[in-house]
């Protein structure tokens, strides 16, 4: 994304809404006729609120779907089809990539009212719609001695739809993995408006929708593997003079055959972000911090599992601080949960980089990062799930006091950064609106072509979720000639 377009996005006040009463347009005339007045919002107050992910603020709709079926799925599609108008499903809007702010005047189907929700503990199975908050899985699978382990941060607030859009992960994700882990089914609409139920057999076509961010289809139910919670989980904190060395404790615990629960990584900056706000006694000195959980069903294992990780970082030179008492280690993660407010009170806003690099070169990534974080002038700081090598390098700013360009030029220097140590732009986030641009330095003029292919078969009018993921043709074939 240019940084003109950028400045749009960012910037509530930089496109004027279309004033004239839209409930005269025909797509909402169309659609209140066929679903009714309950569950089409027309009225520009209303529409106003769906125009924004975290992130980024966009267009807005010309109107907005509430379904609460897979059938008024279908309806709206089939309208919004007959009058050429393009179709973005949308979540909670929690995501940090842009994926659900419309780029132009749209139908937004807000699946917030498809909540209901089935477990079979018999299958360790559950059956979710869309609009399903995360953590509510889990609290439905709880009584029956099970969890869905996918964890993202914004659990509390995120759906099924939205976690499968993005195919979000979280801490557990290294030892667990990540949202599409745990589909064993899918239900879609397609941008025809035809509905297909999906296993993962022949093609996994339901893994091709899991992270396409509402570009290829419209998820209108999940059915989602449960496992049993671990009995035991034990918590570590490390702390680090040198980045390098925390890369190296987290190589050698996982050499010496550790696979911890959780590994997570904040640098210097992120520390005294969270400690400014919550003041819990981390160690701002540190350059690096890592928290750390191992977990299982045999105790003595989980201990011995603690024991080596905590060899690890001894012997990489760090400073551990063992949780004494599940309290404590509750207090410790408090501090990684609450990254988001803590950055949110530095500035208004904030670019979300969410790169994934192999684990060799994460010391010299977050240092060049650092470099170029300083150079710029603009507040950064890095955490992410080290475990992985998926960092999270945040660009914190003000657009009404600062350059947006600057912004967009540090996160495109931070991507090129990920690209030449052998990356990749995004672990969890998705491409969206926010990295677009970046996938022509991310991926060969090959690739891309291959991706587009697939978009055509699955929505040849380009109607789901326009502008997203692949950045527009022509510009691409400009940049490789
Ligand atoms: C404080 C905070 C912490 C976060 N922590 C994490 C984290 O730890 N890990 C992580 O991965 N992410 C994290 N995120 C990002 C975000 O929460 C995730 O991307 C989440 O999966 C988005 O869910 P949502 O319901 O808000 O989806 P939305 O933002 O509404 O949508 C996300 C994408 O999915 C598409 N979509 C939505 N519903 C459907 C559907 N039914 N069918 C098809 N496509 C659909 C949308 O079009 C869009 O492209 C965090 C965000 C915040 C604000």
């Amino acid at each position: 994304m240019t940084p003109e377009k950028l400045a749009l996005t960012t910037n509530s006040r930089a496109r004027k809404p279309r004033s004239v009463g839209v409930a005269g347009h025909p797509l909402a005339a169309e659609l209140l006729a066929r679903l009714g007045p309950k569950k089409v919002l027309h009225r520009l107050s209303e529409r106003l609120n769906y125009r924004y992910d975290a992130i980024q603020f966009g267009v807005t709709p010309l109107c907005v779907v509430l379904p609460e079926s897979t059938e008024d799925v279908v309806t709206a599609v089939k309208v919004a089809r007959g009058a050429g108008v393009p179709i973005i499903g949308r979540g909670a809007a929690s995501g940090l990539s842009g994926g659900v702010t419309p780029l132009q005047e749209s139908l937004v189907i807000s699946f917030t009212r498809m909540t209901r929700l089935e477990v079979f503990p018999q299958r360790r199975e559950a059956v979710a719609q869309p609009g399903v908050v995360t953590l509510q899985v889990s609290e439905a699978a709880k009584p029956h001695g099970l969890i869905y382990p996918p964890d993202p941060a914004s659990f509390r607030t995120s759906t099924i739809g939205g976690n499968l859009g993005e195919n979000a992960g979280g801490p557990l994700c290294f030892k667990y993995g990540v949202s599409g882990d745990y589909v064993r089914a899918l239900e879609f609409v397609d941008a025809e408006g035809e509905v297909h139920r999906l296993t993962r057999e022949a093609y996994d076509l339901a893994g091709l929708l899991i992270g396409s961010e509402g570009t290829l289809g419209l998820i209108t139910e999940a059915t989602l593997r449960l496992t049993p919670p671990p009995r035991y989980a034990r918590t570590l904190m490390a702390h680090f003079a040198e980045v390098g060395q925390a890369a190296e404790a987290v190589s050698a615990a996982i050499a010496a055959g550790a696979v911890p629960a959780k590994l997570e990584f904040m640098d210097r900056a992120c520390v005294g972000a969270v400690e400014d706000y919550l003041h819990l006694g981390l160690p701002r000195e540190a350059e690096a911090v890592l928290l750390i959980d191992t977990d299982g069903d045999d105790l003595d294992t989980v201990e011995e599992e603690r024991a080596l990780v905590e060899r690890a970082c001894l012997g990489a030179g760090g400073v551990v601080r063992r949780a004494q008492s599940e309290a404590e280690g509750e207090a410790l993660w408090r501090a990684r949960r609450s990254i988001s407010p803590a950055l949110g009170r530095i500035r208004p806003q904030r670019m979300n980089e969410d790169i994934v690099v192999p684990r060799s070169v994460l010391a010299e990534v977050v240092r060049e990062i650092r470099a170029l974080g300083d150079a710029s002038g603009l507040h950064l700081v890095q955490f992410g799930h080290i475990g992985d090598g998926n960092l999270h390098p945040n660009i914190l700013f003000d657009p009404r006091t600062e350059s947006v360009g600057a912004v967009h030029d540090l996160a495109h220097e931070i991507a090129l950064v990920a690209i030449r140590h052998g990356g990749v732009l995004s672990g969890e986030h998705g491409i969206g609106t926010m990295k677009r641009d970046f996938m022509r330095d991310a991926v060969d003029p090959v690739t891309l072509q291959a991706l587009r292919d697939v978009k055509r078969a699955l929505d040849p009018a380009g109607a789901l979720n326009p502008g997203k993921i692949l950045p527009p043709e022509e510009e691409s074939s400009h940049a490789h000639p």
